[in-house]
């Protein structure tokens, strides 16, 4: 051995010399790429198929997940560089399924090829969510209400769809479900196990439909060592829509849009828009809702009177033009107590 000349540390040999002046076998030998556990554990909920990784439920599909499940057990070496993966899986039963893998990469230069073989072990947990659905869990309820008319099963469809819609749309959430709904006397009960979820979508009501929101809380119990709440949030649908007719103080006007607390009215027979609270529009009555306007072409007009055909009898009638109408347009008319009366252009009418 020469002095002053570089040796291995470990057995003395002379370069090539690897990381902290190892001879390549030595170094083999105490450097490895990888390092994996010979059992990995997951767990998935036999009710609804989501699996649990990293303490979250989530949808994932077995492919995906046996590489989270290497992913996150893997250990690799601190200098390694170029990692490459192989992935390869074999089902041995129901619960267990074997991962090979090879691994390829470099440490300090050295090439790499190790295989690695991993056993993941799937147990059955019932996830948040179905134990919370199963011990008929809930946190708030909305109730669907009208203010002035009763309202169809088709309304209370449309308003229930909104919430599909807003679950839909807002990240998963293992609370965002329905404990149980159905109809009750004047309106539809919505139970829900989360009370954010619920107030979202009262919100959402109001700034769709108009209406207001009556909150009232009672503690209930404890959850978590706090004080858990229930919610009822009493959502009231005021009688009429965007673009229907009113009478309202004397006055024919259309419903323009929702304001927070009330609703914006543009009058009829000419052009006006004014500001009313809900309580201002307590007597507002609704005349001739948007859906059963006639949509129509005259037959004749002249400056201030169009004649049309009356669909329901097949007579000529004539009708007093809106003070916005443009010749040769079509008639959008009302019934409103045996009379016709023709409708200005409304911003809803331009939506559809
Ligand atoms: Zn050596
Ligand atoms: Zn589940």
């Amino acid at each position: 051995m020469n002095l002053g000349e570089a040796f291995c540390i470990v057995c003395g040999s002379p370069p090539p010399l690897f990381g902290e002046r190892m001879c390549e076998t030595c170094f083999r030998k105490r450097n490895i790429l990888a390092e994996l556990p010979i059992n990995v554990n997951w767990s998935r909920c036999p009710r609804c198929d989501l699996t649990s990784l990293n303490g979250r439920w989530i949808e994932i599909t077995d492919e995906e997940l046996w590489h989270e499940l290497v992913e996150t057990s893997m250990k690799l070496h601190g200098e390694s560089e170029g990692i490459a993966i192989g992935l390869e899986t074999k089902k041995v039963d129901d619960r267990n399924t074997l991962i090979y893998l090879q691994i390829g990469g470099t440490i300090c230069g050295l090439e790499y090829e190790e295989n690695h073989q991993m056993r993941a072990r799937k147990s059955n947990a019932v996830c948040l969510t179905c134990s919370r659905r199963d011990g008929n869990y809930f946190e708030a309820t909305v109730q669907l209400r009208s203010s002035a008319r009763k309202l169809a099963d088709e309304e209370y469809t449309v308003l229930r769809a909104t919430l599909d819609e807003l679950i839909a749309n807002l990240e998963h959430d293992p609370m965002f479900f329905v404990t149980s709904e159905g109809p009750v006397t004047g309106g539809y009960d919505v139970v829900l196990g989360s009370k954010g979820l619920a107030k979202s979508w009262s919100r959402q009501l109001v700034s769709k439909f108009g209406g207001q929101i009556t909150a009232t809380s009672s503690v209930v119990g404890r959850k978590d060592g706090a004080d858990l709440s229930r919610t009822t949030l009493l959502y009231r649908k005021p009688g009429y829509e965007l673009g229907d007719v009113v009478r309202w103080r004397e006055e024919l006007w259309r419903v323009a849009s929702w304001s927070g607390e009330g609703a914006i009215l543009s009058k009829v027979n000419r052009k006006e828009r004014t500001g009313a609270t809900w309580r201002d529009l307590e007597y507002a009555s609704v005349v001739a809702r948007m859906q059963n306007h006639l949509i129509i072409d005259a037959v004749r007009e002249d400056a201030s009177v169009a004649e049309f055909l009356n669909p329901n009898n097949w007579q000529m009638d004539a009708v007093r033009l809106a003070y916005d109408h443009v010749v040769g347009s079509q008639l959008r008319l009302a019934r409103v107590e045996g009379e016709w009366v023709a409708l200005p252009l409304h911003q809803a009418d331009v939506k559809k």
